[in-house]
């Protein structure tokens, strides 16, 4: 039987990235992650934190690999604020097509923004009674 592996059959294109085989504006590499400008970003400087391995979603990452991206995400962050003049940030995940997710390769985005920058990552806050968070909390908690 054919060995389970964690790269995908079709190409992806972070893996083409992390290879060197498609361009990409490069601005931190190491063993474990590379980190680019996205290519269509929603403000300057939006970059992307990518595994250097194939890994899908946030529960598929080694707990020492995502402690260095969050590790890294926290400098990145702190650069943009002096480079960039951020005022603030959104370090966000995005993971399964349902949420959100186009490139299948664990990534983490990190946004800088600013006062009146128009976007938009706000959900519709929905009504919760007490009862039914107790009840989701607890079903949670089980699993924990
Ligand atoms: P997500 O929806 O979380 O999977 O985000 C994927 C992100 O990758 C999007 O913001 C895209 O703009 C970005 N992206 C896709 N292809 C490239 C590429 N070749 N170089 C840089 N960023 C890319
Ligand atoms: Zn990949």
């Amino acid at each position: 039987m054919e060995e389970k592996t964690t790269a995908p059959h079709t190409p992806c294109i972070f893996c083409r990235i992390v290879k060197g085989e498609i361009p990409s504006t490069i601005i931190y590499e190491d063993n474990t992650l590379i980190c680019f400008l996205d290519i269509a970003p929603a403000n300057t400087g939006h970059s992307l934190i990518v595994t250097k391995k194939h890994f899908e979603t946030v529960t598929d990452l080694p707990d020492d690999t995502l402690q260095h991206l969050a590790v890294f995400a926290k400098k990145l962050a702190k650069a943009m604020s002096f480079a960039l003049a951020a005022e603030g940030f959104n370090v966000l995940m995005n993971n399964r097509k349902v949420a959100g997710q186009l490139v299948p390769h664990a990534h983490i985005h990190v946004i800088p923004r600013y006062a009146r920058d128009g976007i938009d990552l706000n959900w519709r806050p929905r009504k919760a009674l007490p009862a039914l968070l107790r009840d989701c909390a607890d079903k949670i908690k089980r699993f924990l």
